[in-house]
This record gives C-alpha cells, sequence and structure tokens, in this order.
C-alpha cells in the first residue's frame, strides 16, 4: 500500500565529541521542522557501542524514533562497516531523506554511503528546506563558492546532504520526549575490514569556539586597520563575548583565521551580533542565518548589513565603538 507508507527523515547519529559537536542535534531540530511540512517522522540511526546516552539525548532533542545498532565490534568508527550497515539499513527502510553532518567523519562517510545507493549527495550544505511533495531543497555553495546554489535530487532517493556544523540551531532537551526505539542486532556476513585501528588519540579541542558564543562583535574592513579592528576586543570582553572578522579582515593579518565568520568560515549563531563596518557580501552574511538580534554600525546606511541589522547605526565605526565602550565601562562601576 504505497500511499500509506510513512515518510521519514534519517539523521545520522555523529555522537563523537558529543558536547563539543552538536551537529547531530542542529540536524534533528531541522529535520523536525521539515517533518511537520511532509507529515514525516523524524529517525536518528545510532551505530556503535554502548550508545544508550545518545539514544536519551536524540530522544530528548526531537527525534520520534531512534534506530541503534549496538556491538563492541562497532565501537570505534571504521568506515566500510559504518557504511555497509547504512547501506543495508537504509535498502531496508527506504528512507526519504538522510542528512549527515559535514564533520571530517560525515565527509569521509556520506560520499561513499550515496555511491552505493547509487543516489545524489549535496556537500557542505548551508540551508535545507522541502516542498510539499518531499523535494528537498539543498542550498550549497557552488562554483568555488561565488553562488548559493539549490540543489534537488529529483529521480533518486534517499535525498542524501551533509550540512555544516552550526547551520542551524538545536531544539532545547525535554527529557520527558520519549521516542520509538529500535534496537536492531548487527547484520550477519559483514566484510572484513582491510582498516585496522592501531590507535585512537583525542585531540584537544576548544571548549569555547565561537559558534557557541552567545554574543559576537563582529568587524570588517570598515574598521580601518589592525590597531582599530583590535579595539573590538574591549568591547566583547565586557559583554563576555567573541570577536568574529570578514575575510578581507584575515587577509589582511587583523585577526586569526579562527575568527573568519561566513561560507568559508564559521556559521554563528549568537543572541547578539554586533556588526562593524561590514558591507554583508552573501558569503559574510551565509554564516550569520541564525542570529538572533544584530546592531550594526556603518557609515552607509544603505549596505546590505545595515538593512539586515535590527539596529542600524549610522557613523565612524572607531566612533561608535569608542562611545560603546565608554557607556558600558561607565555602567558597569555606577
Ligand atoms: C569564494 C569566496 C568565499 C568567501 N568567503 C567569505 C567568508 O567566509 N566570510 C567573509 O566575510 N567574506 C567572504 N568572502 C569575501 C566577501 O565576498 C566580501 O568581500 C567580504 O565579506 C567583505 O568584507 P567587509 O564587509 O569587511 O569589506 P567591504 O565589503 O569592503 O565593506 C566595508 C564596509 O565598511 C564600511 N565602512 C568603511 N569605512 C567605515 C567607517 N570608517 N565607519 C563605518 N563604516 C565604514 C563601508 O561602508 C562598507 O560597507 C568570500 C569571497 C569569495 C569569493
Amino acid at each position: 500500500m504505497m500511499n500509506s507508507r510513512q515518510k521519514s527523515i534519517w539523521v545520522f547519529g555523529d555522537y563523537r565529541n558529543y558536547f563539543q559537536n552538536r551537529v547531530t542535534l542542529q540536524l534533528i531540530s531541522r529535520a523536525v521542522d521539515l517533518s511537520r511540512i511532509i507529515s514525516a517522522e523524524v529517525c536518528a540511526v545510532i551505530l556503535g557501542h554502548e550508545i544508550d546516552e545518545y539514544i536519551m539525548e536524540y530522544t530528548a532533542h526531537g527525534a520520534d524514533r531512534i534506530i541503534a545498532v549496538d556491538d563492541p565490534v562497532l565501537k570505534n568508527y571504521n568506515t566500510e562497516l559504518y557504511v555497509t550497515l547504512m547501506e543495508a539499513l537504509v535498502k531496508e527502510r527506504d528512507p526519504d531523506i538522510v542528512l549527515i553532518g559535514a564533520t571530517d567523519f560525515g565527509r569521509e562517510f556520506a560520499p561513499r554511503m550515496a555511491k552505493r545507493l547509487k543516489t545524489g549527495l549535496s556537500a557542505d550544505c548551508v540551508g535545507l528546506d522541502v516542498e510539499a511533495d518531499g523535494l528537498l531543497i539543498q542550498t550549497a555553495p557552488s562554483f568555488g563558492g561565488n553562488m548559493l546554489a539549490e540543489i534537488v535530487t529529483s529521480r533518486h532517493r534517499p535525498q542524501m546532504a551533509t550540512i555544516r556544523p552550526g547551520t542551524f540551531k538545536e531544539i532545547p532537551h525535554n527529557y520527558e520526549r520519549r521516542s520509538l526505539v529500535e534496537k536492531l542486532p548487527l547484520m550477519k556476513n559483514l566484510p572484513r575490514p582491510r582498516i585496522r585501528l592501531v590507535e585512537y588519540e583525542r585531540s584537544v579541542e576548544k571548549e569555547h569556539t565561537i559558534e557557541n558564543a552567545a554574543v559576537i562583535v563582529c568587524g570588517g574592513r570598515g574598521m580601518g586597520n589592525k590597531k582599530k579592528f583590535k579595539k573590538l576586543n574591549d568591547l566583547a570582553k565586557l559583554l563576555n563575548g567573541d570577536v568574529g572578522a570578514t575575510r578581507p579582515v584575515v587577509y589582511a593579518g587583523w585577526a586569526d583565521h579562527d575568527a573568519l565568520v561566513g561560507q568559508a568560515g564559521k556559521h554563528i549563531k549568537p543572541k547578539i551580533l554586533f556588526s562593524f563596518g561590514i558591507s554583508g557580501a552573501i558569503q559574510h552574511t551565509a554564516g550569520l542565518g541564525e542570529a538572533d538580534f544584530i546592531i550594526a554600525v556603518n557609515k552607509n546606511p544603505q549596505a546590505t548589513m545595515m538593512k539586515m541589522a535590527d539596529v542600524a547605526i549610522v557613523g565612524d565605526t572607531s566612533d561608535v565603538l569608542h562611545t560603546l565602550i565608554k557607556e558600558l565601562r561607565k555602567r558597569i562601576r555606577d
């Protein structure tokens, strides 16, 4: 009975480095939005060993169903085993959409899976939407990053995409939520992996990154020079925030590459974003999709960034910055 078939959107559970890497939760959140449009269920797929914690987390963050394969053989990620298992599960269950985080892991894993399933894959997406008939609109940088293209997989299924971490906002957890959990046994006749894990060493990562900062003070070429740009640190410090930068600023050496915001850099989702001397080129604004409240400063009121802003201050960046810092310091002292 084809008509009564339950549509489903799968999110691959990339749970390694869970507390820093929230991409799976961000994808579950977007999948929940999309599922409402096409009446689908959101299913998180988890492969690994001793994974009950993640079953609970993905449920609390919005998954309707969890498919879990828990076995010591899957304790460490292995491309061949993981791809073989996912291929078998997809062929058996026939999901409409499969979403995978564009982490190092997802970038290795997803193309292999798409090849096996003879379907398309839009890599490194920065936006996702869906039409009522279930066609997934996958927005991804193309032509060397000069354009954002909307890509559809019209004929093949499932529709597959990898999505940049930070593109969407996770739904706050709710431990009252329940999901349907299916724990499946490991498939028989798995191939003997040709890759053997010799040693596993976790790289030391910063817990605090610009991607999860609540306040970001971003500066562009309109800051004038490196010395003036560095003044943004004073404002960020007062507000307990981070400093972000546009590409020309990073190229000029006023800020580190880590601070780059946009298509070629970080996707941010602060509650408050200050934007000083930034024109608002699409490659920059592609990284601002989830900023809640934007305060822009620019001498040109027609700049795109000023039009995007909730508060647009027309003036010289250094003058406005100086006044803001002075006022804030005064209020903190009083
Ligand atoms: C493939 C590719 C990828 C890219 N990826 C990124 C990316 O990830 N991130 C990114 O940011 N860019 C990226 N870019 C570059 C992007 O296209 C823009 O060139 C860049 O974002 C512009 O930076 P800006 O706003 O600092 O500079 P400008 O566009 O030069 O804007 C400066 C602004 O400051 C204002 N201004 C000047 N002086 C003052 C003053 N004294 N007081 C107040 N306002 C002043 C001006 O009115 C202007 O609006 C990419 C480009 C390409 C081709």
